[in-house]
């Protein structure tokens, strides 16, 4: 008898795995949420397999006015407070717009493990000081 959880995961892991360049926490999630899986089954089940090591998040920052990507990051707290796009000279500021601007990506773990150091702390625009 397969748990409830137990499908859960599975449909997660197998989005993921055939996800090559990882996938949007919000695709899956669109996807998942049915009137049998509710959006606290999903975010458990999804927090349970990062915690056992199944799968990978890149946090990625788009500039909330262009769209153009400021950085990506391995945690939230790796995010800087500022960030200056390049492309419409926009300020990024965490307190006020990590909401709006914070794109989550799920990845396989195999190719987390192997790519994470290539994809994570690359803030592609600069940072400015906070002094700004
Ligand atoms: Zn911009």
């Amino acid at each position: 008898m397969i748990s409830r959880r137990d499908q859960i995961s599975s449909i997660i892991l197998e989005k993921v795995q055939t996800s090559k360049n990882g996938i949007l926490v919000d695709v899956i999630e669109r996807d998942i949420i049915s009137d049998n899986i509710s959006y606290d089954d999903f975010y458990s089940v999804l927090i349970d397999l990062f915690k056992n090591g199944e799968i990978g998040f890149i946090f990625e920052i788009r500039c909330p006015n262009c769209g153009d990507v400021l950085g990506s990051f391995c945690s939230i707290k790796d995010i800087p407070e500022k960030i200056q796009c390049y492309t419409c000279n926009r300020l990024f500021i965490k307190s006020l717009d990590l909401e709006d601007a914070l794109r989550v990506y799920v990845y396989d773990k195999k190719f987390f493990r192997k790519y994470r150091k290539r994809m994570c702390g690359h803030v592609r625009f600069r940072t400015v000081s906070d002094a700004l």
